[in-house]
């Protein structure tokens, strides 16, 4: 199982890595957005980590509640928004939990996403972070069934979430700011797609 105390720990490591890659998320929004996805991220997470102290006593889904509300209140444009409602959706699935399975997981990250596309009414392949957080929810749904071991799920959607961030490179964006170039769009990964997999590939280390 993943505890409370290891969700905590997921987090803090990926503020973390959001400080370490916030150059690199704001030169990807350069290239096809308004160069700011890095220091959006960066100045919500801060606000996370100032608002840890008091979570050491919530439950894993007043933790992803808190964290989407903080979130919601000091990132604009549309990331953020996107974000707050990823971990306030994930935070209705885990209500009340101190310890979660691969299974809460999947189902957390399955209704965060369906969340997200709910706001942003995005599909698969317009080039947007739902491409890298849908099929890591298939990988982890397939995961579930066939009953594999919790590291072995998580690297299977990490897999997937890469996968999927790659396979935005030659997409041409139908959602966000990146839509606005039209064709110029291709040839660039998108930034909330990388974001969504460092997500991803955080819990893996974190929990594996
Ligand atoms: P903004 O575009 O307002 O500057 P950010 O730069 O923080 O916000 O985030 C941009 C990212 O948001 C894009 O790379 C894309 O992945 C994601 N995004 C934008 N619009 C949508 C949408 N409608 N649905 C899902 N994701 C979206
Ligand atoms: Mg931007
Ligand atoms: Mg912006």
């Amino acid at each position: 199982a993943i505890t409370r105390d290891q969700v905590l720990a997921w987090l803090k490591a990926f503020i973390q890595v959001i400080a370490d890659n916030k150059d690199y998320l704001t030169e990807l929004d350069s290239a096809i957005g308004d160069a700011d996805h890095g220091a959006n991220m960066h100045r919500g997470f801060q606000a996370v980590l100032a608002k840890m102290p008091g979570m050491e006593d919530a439950d894993i889904g007043t933790i992803f509640k808190q964290t989407g509300m903080t979130l919601l209140s000091t990132v604009g444009g549309a990331g953020g928004p996107l974000y707050a409602t990823f971990f306030i959706q994930a935070g209705s699935k885990l209500a009340g939990k101190m310890e979660i399975e691969l299974e809460d997981w999947a189902d957390a990250l399955e209704a965060a996403t369906a969340g997200i596309v709910n706001r942003g009414k995005a599909s698969l392949g317009d080039k947007t972070m739902i491409d890298a957080l849908s099929p890591a929810v298939d990988a982890l749904k397939q995961s579930v069934a066939e009953k594999v071991s919790l590291s072995e799920g998580l690297k299977r959607s990490t897999t997937a979430a890469e996968e999927g961030m790659k396979a935005t490179i030659p997409l041409v964006a139908r959602k966000g700011r990146a839509s606005y170039l039209g064709e110029r769009s291709a040839g660039h990964q998108d930034p909330g797609a990388t974001s969504s997999f460092l997500l991803l590939e955080t819990a893996m280390k974190t929990w594996s």
